[in-house]
């Protein structure tokens, strides 16, 4: 069996602030394959995005610092790597797309400027030639009229537009691997499915992996082959699609499917997990998901669970299933 193109081993990454260690990453553990879509899903504060900028190694230092663990990507030990080396992986092996194309564009360059910029921070072509790839590249990424567009400024264009721009730039040097972190979170529903099928045609022509963050399991039913389940800095499920939206069993996981609307059901008000996710400077000993849980138990209140495997495949941290 070939090795993973992504393999994280016992992650942890922490912030040092004036209220003490936030620890927003504690030991994830987790593997993607060429050509295999993986989401992270959870609420706004349980890691996701950590995670995603650790894998870049773009964590703010200070106050951040990845504090442990491994990542192996493409065969290259990404925490060891000097940062000349780490800038070169960056845009080669894995792009990142980013939620907020506005603040990730710069606003007085033209589109065409920033494209071509980032083909040749890659690249040894000429300007004549990263012009002609950023047509091209537009024309791939379905941005109307490109010889146009590239004359314009990102303020001058929609946001559906912008996002294209920045997927263009993230398949400039045909990387192995896509972050992509709430791609579509500012987008209206039509263009978010085009900005989706965007990337799963990325994928299939280059047999590139994707990483998606988001909070939508809607789209990750759609495109994903395997789930992580992330809660208060951990992988609290780990499972396939399909065991994910058969046979969830982690409480929270539950609780999220159940919170999904429903087209057959006639509810007069969406459900929600009841509570806040913890202080992540506060963490006690026990379940972090105690407090918000309808299974708790003794036990849970002063142990953290570990990881079991409940299926084939499907991890999960509960003691409902622990041993
Ligand atoms: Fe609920 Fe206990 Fe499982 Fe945590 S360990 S999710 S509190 S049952």
């Amino acid at each position: 069996m070939s090795s993973p193109l992504l393999d994280v081993q016992n992650l942890q990454t922490e912030f040092y602030t004036s209220a003490g260690v936030i620890r927003a990453v504690r030991g994830i553990s987790f593997s993607v394959d060429r050509g295999e879509t993986v989401g992270l899903v959870g609420e706004s504060g349980s890691g996701k995005s950590v995670t995603s900028l650790s894998l870049m190694r773009l964590i703010p230092s200070p106050p951040g610092k990845i504090s442990g663990g491994k990542i192996i990507l493409d065969g290259q030990d990404v925490l060891a790597l000097p940062e000349r080396e780490m800038r070169k992986l960056r845009g080669e092996t894995v792009s990142m797309i980013f939620q907020d194309p506005f603040s990730s564009l710069n606003p007085t360059m033209t589109l065409g400027e920033q494209v071509m910029e980032a083909i040749r921070a890659h690249k040894s072509v000429s300007k004549a030639e990263a012009k002609n790839q950023t047509i091209e590249l537009f024309k791939a990424v379905r941005i109307p009229s490109p010889e146009i567009r590239m004359k314009q400024y990102p303020h001058q264009i929609s946001g559906g537009q912008r996002q294209r721009v920045m997927i263009a730039m993230a398949f400039s040097s045909n990387p192995s691997m896509l972050i992509a972190d709430e791609p579509t979170t500012a987008l209206d529903v039509t263009v978010q499915a085009q900005i989706m099928s965007l990337m799963q045609d990325f994928q299939k022509r280059n047999n590139a992996a994707i990483l998606l963050i988001t909070h939508d399991l809607g789209v990750v039913a759609e495109i994903c082959d395997k789930v992580l389940v992330m809660y208060a800095g951990q992988i609290v499920e780990q499972s396939t699609v399909e065991q994910i939206f058969n046979s969830p069993k982690h409480p929270y996981t539950i609780g999220l499917l159940e919170s999904l609307p429903q087209m057959s059901a006639h509810r007069a008000r969406l459900i929600s997990i009841p509570g806040q996710p913890p202080d992540l400077g506060k963490l006690t000993g026990g379940c972090p998901f105690a407090s918000r849980c309808t299974k708790v138990m003794d036990v849970c209140l002063t142990n953290e669970p570990g990881a079991t495997e409940v299926a084939p495949g499907q991890f999960v941290r509960c003691h409902l299933y622990g041993p």
